[in-house]
């Protein structure tokens, strides 16, 4: 399977010649958008859907003649500003290959919204907002969304779980009555079913969840150990198993400063990520971190949103995320693009039973670990005796085939 057999044309073809060959995701759903249909997608970010939406998108607007002025054609919703900035630099990097100039604007929040409006100004090809930003705009009457022709809604999912669905609401409500919808999301909780009821038109429903290749191969540790231990585990994994990149989740911003202080004062570089930071602050830390200045990035969950790190080999869950679904996005930012990743959790006598519970939501049954010198004082409740394998590392290929997502 080729990007030219599912109908992606010159020159948009030069875009992808770096990839070998599509996804299953973009198998799927590129000829789909390409025919216009509407489309509900289960896709995990790693997946390669982003190239599935903007390829597709990109050639239908190649098709139309240019206005004056420029009428948004196109509008990508996503929950957080990182993956807008994400969405955007894939955007960018396609558009250089079309032979005329696409004007893409990004319409986020925790920026001045000035420079936001000024470059509104002619209108724009096509733009990538969060919720709250867009209506801020509209509310200016910087842009108007009654010319928007496909409308993209990014990790759905993550957007309600956000507590953005009024925003979502409003935002419908401006669009034209016929358009074309693509939603992407990396689960259907009922919520969402209801919504994406209300607005998409017999859309077909793209699911490449179970394809071996759809999903990277992750493999899912969870170790038992006391809270106040924590850190000195985290130590001694990166250390011992040579991790050299490594996205810490926590739940507080103070947990990211307090933990990568902990961390830089034995040696290792690291950097807090949190919400809390300025965007240039970020951004620093996000290009180190690629650029593996830093090794170990803390960060909370609505700051690590989206992250596309390529090869981003492990991920600890410092603090259990708070929901099944967020644990389905944590996990979802290692082993991407082929590439093997590990998933650790740090699991207590507190939060045993609610790592249970995100056991259960997902289907999941993941064997205790102990790690020697770490063995928890306050014993972990109903798990002794059922799989703590203390003194015995299972090997890569049993953990594999184990805890392989499927
Ligand atoms: P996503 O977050 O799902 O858009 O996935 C983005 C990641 O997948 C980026 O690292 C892309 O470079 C990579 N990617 C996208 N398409 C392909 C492809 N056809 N083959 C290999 N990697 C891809």
């Amino acid at each position: 399977m080729s990007f030219t057999s599912l109908g992606v044309t010159s020159p948009l073809i030069g875009a992808v010649s770096q990839f070998d060959k599509p996804t299953p995701i973009q198998t799927t759903a590129i000829p789909l958008i390409l025919q216009g249909c509407d489309v509900l997608a289960t896709a995990q970010t790693g997946s390669g859907k982003t190239i599935a939406f903007v390829l597709p998108l990109l050639q239908h607007w190649l098709a139309n003649a240019r206005q004056d002025p420029l009428p948004i054609q196109t509008l990508i919703l996503v929950p957080t500003r990182e993956l807008a900035a994400q969405v955007a630099a894939t955007v960018k990097s396609c558009a250089l290959y079309l032979p005329r100039r696409m004007k893409v604007v990004s319409a986020v929040g925790g920026v001045s919204i000035n420079p936001q409006m000024m470059a509104l100004r002619g209108g724009a090809d096509l733009v990538i907002a969060t919720p709250g930003r867009l209506l801020d705009l509209v509310d200016h009457n910087a842009l108007q969304l009654s010319s928007v022709t496909c409308f993209v809604l990014d990790e759905a999912d993550r957007m309600l779980d956000l507590g953005f669905a009024d925003e979502l609401g409003r935002i419908l409500s401006l669009l034209p009555k016929v358009r074309q919808n693509l939603l992407f999301s990396a689960t259907f909780p009922d919520a969402l079913q209801s919504l994406a009821s209300k607005f998409l038109r017999n859309p077909t429903r793209v699911e490449v969840k179970d394809s071996p290749n759809a999903i990277p191969v992750t493999v899912q540790r969870a170790i038992e150990v006391d809270e106040s231990q924590r850190t000195p585990l985290l130590r001694y994994l990166i250390k011992s198993e040579g991790w050299n990149r490594v996205l810490v989740f926590v739940a507080k911003q103070y947990s990211a400063e307090h933990v990568a202080d902990k961390l830089r004062r034995h040696g290792i570089s690291a950097l807090a990520f949190h919400g809390e930071l300025s965007q240039g602050a970020r951004s620093m830390a996000l290009t180190s971190f690629k650029a593996s200045q830093i090794h170990v990035l803390v960060a909370t969950d609505l700051a690590s949103r989206g992250l596309d790190i390529i090869e981003l080999p492990v991920v600890v869950n410092y603090d259990l995320p708070r929901s099944a679904v967020d644990y389905i996005h944590r996990i979802g930012r290692t082993g991407r693009a082929g590439k093997t990743g590990v998933a650790v959790s740090f699991i207590s006598s507190e939060s045993n039973a609610h790592f249970c519970l995100i056991e259960k939501r997902n289907q999941l049954a993941l064997l205790r670990e102990q790690i020697s010198g770490f063995e928890p004082q306050n014993q972990v409740p109903g798990t002794s005796g059922t799989g703590g394998i203390k003194g015995r590392r299972k090997s890569k290929k049993d953990r594999l085939r184990e805890n392989g997502l499927r």
